[in-house]
Order: C-alpha cells, then sequence, then structure tokens
C-alpha cells in the first residue's frame, strides 16, 4: 500500500493516489481535467513508524515490565 502525493501541471489540482504497489502511469491522471501532465511530489508508504530515531523515544520498548 502506498499514498502518493499529485499535482496536475495543467490545472494544479492536488491530488492523493491510493495504490498497490507502485504508481503506473495509468495512475497519473487529473481527476479533475483527466489531464497526463501529472507530477509526483513523494510518496508516503513506508513513512509510518519509521520515526524512531526522533528525540522522545517513541518507539524504544517499555521498559521495567514483565509477565507474570
Ligand atoms: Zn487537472
Amino acid at each position: 500500500m502506498a499514498i502518493y502525493d499529485l499535482k496536475c501541471d495543467d490545472c494544479g489540482k492536488l491530488f492523493e493516489k491510493f495504490v498497490t504497489g507502485f504508481l503506473s502511469e495509468e495512475d497519473k491522471e487529473c481527476p479533475r481535467c483527466s489531464s497526463r501532465r501529472v507530477s509526483q511530489k513523494y510518496n508516503s508508504s513506508f513513512g509510518i513508524g519509521s520515526s524512531c530515531s526522533s528525540k522522545g523515544g517513541g518507539c524504544a520498548p517499555p521498559s521495567g515490565g514483565g509477565f507474570g
């Protein structure tokens, strides 16, 4: 699963495309004017939960626990 942020070069429409895999040329179509002149801004496919190195240590497992 990946979410691609796209922008239409013709009308300036910003939209997202939700695809399972890589973005194909067929996915690059403006929902407003059906233009194929669409530029890809970025994708946030694997960005979720990968901020372990940020300050705060949100990814660190809970210490001091114990089962039993
Ligand atoms: Zn457009």
